[in-house]
């Protein structure tokens, strides 16, 4: 018997069959090159009765090529793939597709040459030569990484190469990393740490299935508490896997992380070089490398000897992924760790309503961290009514605020204002005409960034220069800014503080690693009086002279339809307050709100977390939402908006009839163009019990469209 069948990663291709030729040996998890017409192609050797048949008769069998010097994907991870296809309603090969790295990994390790700058620059230099120079500072990678990062060709790098202004270094991408020391410095727990630490360790020496939902306030040590299990798997000879939702988050993490175990971690994330990516995928794979921090994307690693995850702020909406397979990664963690049989803590300060509501059904082992470590309280928080307390005309910061961001910069305190918005303005109009800035390729208006003079749009990237004239009607300077973004909060804290030293922090500020460490330096070395930042400051830091927190809009995140809204919006502020007076010195925050009545904002001011979550379980439980029943969307998109919409009829057309199932659409999606593409959108909701996946498929499998089509399912969706 030797015929194997194979997951190839072609979408249009379903498994294929193989010969394996006398001498080779293959099993489950192998992965082969093998031919495709005249062509190669890489596949992973699978289960064959877990696969639909082929009917190539085996006569017809071509043979395999060869097998790749790598392990087998473990068992776990593969019917975690499966399951992952199944429940996400995605093709088995592009779930599978995640977790290889590219045929450079698989194909070996060995060294790679990569070029840096040697600091010798001829007198003379063309304008891309200069361009790369000014760029390539402090990099070091691949000829065709370095053209990615100077926008220019790997032509005129290499001729960099041969006028020695580049350099070639060899990296041997099979080094090992530092091991971290399970006892470097260990810390001495607070009771209720000990009592939390002591179960998740019993668990992972147990070397079984346990979600865990460590929920403890802001600042009451989760970290600290989780390391202590992370300690007892290394110890145990496993490996661990620690899930970040933003990589701004890792520079603080990997200092923690070295300051108590004496190395960083791993990292994975999608930025990595390609050596880096090739060192950390293969170190894995061998099990050499102990412990990876990573993106959502780190979950699909083929680690041998997993014996623990943790997923880190678990609440956050970025470890859902939206677009390819459309997977929440919380929940992939849960499920990895039912294959892997070994501990899954899930770590928040506000939990997911869906995660709580596991604890309650006792799915989940719910371990409380009740107060701050250390003895720091938890901050007061005071509602600013808008109504009444209004700020000044043009303005945003309301004079409550105002006061007491002056009263922190007397006694040589920080403070964060937190807006949830980048850039300038969220809208930029013609004061002469009325023309508004839309961006070409999506349903949405251009924000204004002024910093970098541009007009940018948040969902595609699309950037045009501020123009010095109203592109319609052609009149100078009559631009005008309606509403505020993170910048110009800035600029008004410098109206109001002039001598205050403030730190815009946005995805477009933070935007490299070494840009987060800088700032997380700065801020804590005092070089920062205000922060101004989006959601990015909400997690995360610690920064122990921090005492006001500032909520410029806390009811912006409530308008427009969204399942989540109140819950977001709960979390986003809890989180941020939760960064005020995290050590000695008391905390304060204050919310600018227009709907003080509203439950959130109510629930935030009495810091009664269980009335918030209360009336929130009783709102999903009426509207059949998640955790109560299931919804799911299909997105059908094109470039073409009447194949778009054409297709959407099609699928509504033959939409199934059940009692338990509800479809509604098709209509526009809520961003009815986005990066070039028309998107439709039909919605299902269901029981709990129901079979929606099966609904779905079953209802789509006989549909054909157009090659411009795309049809996308979304099983449990984030955005309405
Ligand atoms: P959380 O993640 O729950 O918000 P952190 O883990 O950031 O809280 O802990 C808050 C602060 O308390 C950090 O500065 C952390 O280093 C410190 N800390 C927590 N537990 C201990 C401990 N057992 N010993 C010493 N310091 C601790
Ligand atoms: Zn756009």
């Amino acid at each position: 018997m030797n015929r194997i069948r194979c997951l190839v990663f072609n979408a249009a291709l379903g498994p294929l069959d193989y010969r394996v030729p006398e001498g080779v040996e293959v099993e489950p998890g192998s992965v082969v090159v093998a031919p495709l017409g005249p062509r190669q192609i890489i596949g992973v050797v699978w289960e064959a009765e877990r696969l639909p048949a082929t009917e190539v008769p085996a006569n017809k069998l071509r043979p395999i090529l060869h097998v790749l010097p790598v392990p087998p994907l473990p068992a776990p991870l593969r019917r975690l793939i499966e399951w992952c296809a199944d429940y996400y309603v995605a093709p088995l090969a592009a779930v599978a597709r995640m977790a290889l790295s590219s045929s450079a990994a698989l194909r070996g390790g060995g060294t790679v040459t990569e070029y840096r700058l040697t600091g010798h620059e001829p007198a003379r230099l063309t304008p891309q030569r200069l361009q790369a120079i000014d760029l390539l500072h402090d990099q070091q990678a691949t000829i065709r990484e370095l053209a990615e990062i100077a926008g220019v060709s790997e032509g005129v790098l290499r001729g960099m190469v041969n006028t020695g202004i580049l350099e070639p270094v060899l990296v041997d991408s099979d080094r090992p990393y530092p091991e971290p020391d399970p006892h470097f410095a260990e810390h001495d727990l607070s009771p209720d740490q000990r009592g939390a630490a002591d179960r998740m360790v019993t668990a992972v020496k147990a070397h079984e299935f346990q979600p865990f939902l460590l929920d403890g306030v802001t600042g009451s040590g989760k970290t600290e508490t989780y390391f202590e299990a992370v300690s007892a798997a290394i110890e145990a000879g496993r490996q661990v896997l620690v899930l970040l939702p933003e990589i701004a988050l890792t520079q603080s993490f990997l200092k923690r992380f070295e300051a108590r175990f004496g190395v960083a971690p791993v990292s994975w994330h999608s930025s990595l070089k390609s050596s880096e990516r090739r060192r950390a995928w293969r170190q894995v794979a061998f099990g050499e490398a102990k412990v990876v921090v990573g993106a959502r994307s780190a979950l699909f690693l083929p680690f041998p000897r997993l014996g623990l995850i943790v997923v880190d702020e678990a609440h956050e909406i970025s470890f859902k992924q939206d677009d390819g397979v459309r997977y929440n990664a919380r929940d992939v963690a849960v499920m990895r760790g039912h294959f892997e049989k070994v501990p899954v803590i899930l770590a928040s300060a506000t939990p997911a309503l869906e995660s709580l509501q596991m604890a309650e059904a006792g799915r989940y082992e719910r371990l409380v961290l009740p107060a701050r470590f250390g003895g720091a309280s938890l901050p007061e928080i005071h509602i600013v009514d808008l109504r009444e307390k209004q700020p000044e005309r043009g303005r945003w910061i309301a004079p409550p605020l105002v006061e007491a961001l002056k009263e922190r910069l007397e006694r040589g305190e920080q403070s964060l204002l937190f807006l949830n918005r980048r850039g300038y303005a969220p809208l930029t109009l013609c004061r002469h005409c009325g023309f508004r800035f839309q961006c070409p390729n999506c349903s949405a208006w251009l924000v204004e960034h002024r910093l970098s003079r541009r007009l940018a749009c948040h969902h595609c990237g699309h950037e045009v220069p501020t123009p010095e004239r109203c592109p319609e009607c052609g009149e100078p300077d009559c631009l005008v800014a309606c509403g505020p973004g993170v910048e110009r909060i800035a600029d008004e804290v410098a109206e109001i503080v002039p001598e205050a030293r403030v730190a815009l922090v946005t995805s477009d500020t933070l935007t490299s690693p070494a840009k987060a460490a800088e700032f997380v330096e700065m801020a804590a070395n005092k070089a920062i009086d205000v922060i101004v930042g989006t959601q990015l400051v909400t997690k995360g830091y610690h920064f122990p002279d921090l005492t006001l927190v500032g909520v410029i809009d806390a009811d912006m995140g409530l308008e427009g339809g969204d399942l989540r809204a109140a819950e977001r919006t709960y979390q986003q502020i809890a989180q941020v307050a939760g960064r005020a007076g995290r050590a000695e010195k008391p905390g304060e925050v204050l919310i600018q709100t227009r709907h003080p009545e509203a439950a959130v904002i109510a629930a935030l001011a009495s810091g009664d977390r269980d009335a918030f979550y209360e009336a929130e379980t009783e709102a999903r439980r009426d509207a059949g939402a998640p955790p109560f029943g299931r919804w799911a969307a299909i997105i059908v998109s094109s470039e073409d908006e009447a194949e778009a919409k054409e297709a959407a009829r099609a699928i509504g057309g033959t939409r199934p009839d059940f009692n338990d199932v509800m479809i509604l659409g098709p209509a526009p999606a809520p961003l009815s163009l986005l990066r070039g593409r028309y998107r439709y959108r039909l919605l299902i909701n269901a029981r709990r019990s129901s079979e929606v996946q099966k609904v779905i498929r079953e209802w789509l499998e006989p549909l054909r469209f157009p090659p411009g089509v795309r049809v996308a399912v979304d099983i449990d969706p984030y955005s309405f």
